[in-house]
C-alpha cells in the first residue's frame, strides 16, 4: 500500500529534488550549507515534521534542481539519514540514501589554524571515523587533527 501522504509532498514540485528525512534540529543547516537562500527557483522548507523513523524531521524541496556527488557527500555529513528524491515531471525518477563518503576533499575547512591547508594553497583532505562512542569525526590528512561534526565549517 502507497502512503497517500508522502505521495502527495512529493509531487508538490514538478521537477527538482526532495531531501526528506533531515534531522529536525539540522534542516537549516542544510538550507545554508546549501545556499538555498540564494535561490532563484522555489525552495520549501519544513521542520519539526512527524516522521516514525526519526521523531521529528525536517524536508527540502528544490525546483529545478539535482544534486553532483560532491553536494551529496556534504549533505552526507549534515543529515546521515537524509534520503533524495529526484522528480522530473512529477514523477519519482530515482529515490536514494545519502551515503556517507570516507573521505572529503576540498569541502570543509581544517579547524587547526597551524594547518597546511590554512596557510597555503592546499585543498583540504578528511578522512570520515567514528569515535568510541559511535560518533563520527572528520580527521584532517595533513595536520592529523580531528574534528566533530558541530565544529564543521564547509568551504
Ligand atoms: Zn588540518
Amino acid at each position: 500500500m502507497k502512503n497517500k501522504r508522502t505521495e502527495l509532498k512529493v509531487q508538490a514540485i514538478r521537477t527538482g529534488t526532495v531531501i526528506d528525512h533531515i534531522q529536525a534540529e539540522n534542516t537549516y543547516r542544510v538550507f545554508t550549507m546549501l545556499n538555498l537562500e540564494k535561490s532563484t527557483d522555489h525552495v520549501y522548507f519544513g521542520t519539526n515534521l512527524e516522521s516514525k523513523k526519526l521523531g521529528k524531521k525536517g524536508i527540502i524541496k528544490i525546483s529545478n534542481k539535482f544534486f553532483e556527488p560532491e553536494e551529496i557527500s556534504k549533505i552526507a555529513l549534515v543529515a546521515p539519514h537524509a534520503t533524495l528524491i529526484e522528480i522530473r515531471d512529477y514523477e519519482i525518477i530515482k529515490k536514494q540514501q545519502v551515503e556517507l563518503p570516507r573521505e572529503v576533499h576540498n569541502i570543509v575547512k581544517c579547524v587547526n589554524p597551524k594547518c597546511v591547508t590554512n596557510n597555503q594553497e592546499v585543498p583540504t583532505q578528511f578522512k570520515i571515523i567514528r569515535d568510541h562512542h559511535g560518533k563520527l569525526k572528520l580527521l584532517c590528512r595533513y595536520c592529523e587533527k580531528t574534528m566533530s561534526m558541530s565544529d564543521v565549517q564547509f568551504l
